[in-house]
């Protein structure tokens, strides 16, 4: 039997878009840099990967790759540090300082679009996140996502879609070089502004404005895990996310 037969009424697999609808031809990867990360190792957390791979376009300066890995390695960090923090010697009870700084301020759409249950509050919304980023995490560094590539954009900042589901979802996204280049772009802006778009990764949605989590635990990153401060508007920060 011919492939095409055998593919009649089974247009939806993978498999048979790839022979007929050239659909699924994997990326190539040659115009990438790779760049491999050290995963740290939180407390009361098994099974994460030693390393994480992301391939960021050649296009990117030095400067800019450079800029880019510090703010997922500064991401990696929160994760490790909500963990920790968490385990609180064993007891696993703890809260972290990021769910404690989002928690005041985040109270819309706390719920990823794949949870069936209710989320009340934001701290338990930090701890869905950070769990689902240990998903991505283990995703990326044992291979099991496609690669997780770094383009540029011409608008905006960062960019990535919401993920439908939560398997297999690879981290890639889109930076704005220019805005790399921007001392008005920090390291905590850019680090939040990362965040905002591994939530989409991991399932949240916008507005991201005041109130919603996908603004407000990003916008805690970027300062620093410190209260509001009356004087500086949230769409200071927010206009760094896409
Ligand atoms: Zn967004």
């Amino acid at each position: 039997m011919s492939q095409e037969k055998k593919c009649m009424g089974k247009k939806d697999t993978c498999k048979c878009k790839c022979k007929y609808l050239k659909k699924c031809k994997k990326k190539s990867l040659k115009d990438y840099i790779k760049v491999t990360l050290e995963v740290p190792q939180p407390q009361g957390v098994k099974n994460v990967p030693a390393h994480m791979y992301f391939y960021i376009h050649k296009s990117f300066t030095d400067k800019q790759q450079g800029r880019i890995k510090t703010a997922i390695s500064a991401l990696l960090s929160h994760w490790y540090h909500h963990f920790n923090e968490k385990w609180a010697g064993g007891t696993n009870s703890g809260t972290s300082k990021l769910a404690l700084c989002t928690n005041p301020y985040a109270t819309k759409k706390l719920k990823p679009v794949w949870s069936k249950s209710s989320v009340p509050n934001g701290i338990a919304a930090t701890n869905l996140a950070m769990n689902q980023f240990t998903q991505l995490i283990r995703d990326n560094g044992f291979r099991k996502s496609p690669p997780a590539t770094i383009d540029p954009r011409s608008s905006t900042t960062v960019h990535a879609p919401a993920a439908p589901t939560k398997r297999r979802i690879p981290l890639s996204l889109q930076i704005n070089p220019k805005q790399l280049d921007s001392s008005a772009f920090t390291d905590l802006k850019i680090t939040g502004s990362m965040l905002h778009t591994w939530l989409h990764r991991a399932g949240w949605t916008d507005p991201k404005t005041t109130s919603y989590f996908i603004s407000e635990c990003p916008m805690c990153v970027m300062r620093n895990l410190k209260p509001k401060n009356p004087d500086v508007l949230d769409s200071n920060s927010y206009k760094f996310f896409d």
